[in-house]
C-alpha cells in the first residue's frame, strides 16, 4: 500500500490540535498528512486512523482541495466536527478499509486506538 507523503510536527495540524483541543491530530492537506503530537511510527501502527486518513485524502481528490475545505467548513458549521459527512464518511473507511494498513499485525483494540476528538 503506497502511503502519501507525512509531514510530522506541522504548525497546520497543531492549529487544528489546539482548535479540537486534542492531544494528538493528524490532518490531510491536498495529498499529505499532517502530524502534530503524534509522530509518523505512532501514527502509522494505528491502521484505523490511516484508513481514516486516507478516506479524506480520497475526499480531496474527488472534490479538489477548495471543493473539499469549502464542504468541510460549512458542514462543521452546520452539523458540528463529528457530524461533518466526510468525518461520518471517513470513519467508516476506517472500519472497513483498516486490514489495509496493518502491516501483518493484528489489527489494534479499542484501547490502543486513536480515538475522535469529541468536539462541536
Ligand atoms: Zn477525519
Amino acid at each position: 500500500m503506497k502511503l502519501p507523503r507525512i509531514v510530522e510536527n506541522s504548525p497546520l495540524a497543531r492549529l487544528a490540535r489546539l482548535k479540537l483541543g486534542a492531544p494528538n491530530v493528524a490532518m490531510v492537506l491536498g495529498s499529505s498528512i499532517h502530524l502534530s503530537g503524534v509522530s509518523r511510527d505512532q501514527f502509522l501502527r494505528d491502521p484505523f486512523w490511516v484508513a481514516h486518513e486516507m478516506e479524506h485524502i480520497q475526499q480531496f481528490e474527488q472534490y479538489g482541495r477548495l471543493g473539499f475545505l469549502a464542504r468541510y467548513l460549512r458542514d462543521w458549521v452546520r452539523y458540528g466536527y463529528y457530524n461533518i459527512p466526510f468525518e461520518v464518511a471517513a470513519r467508516e473507511a476506517a472500519e472497513l478499509k483498516a486490514h489495509l494498513y496493518a502491516q501483518g499485525r493484528p489489527l489494534p483494540g479499542e484501547a490502543e486506538r486513536h480515538p475522535t476528538p469529541k468536539v462541536s
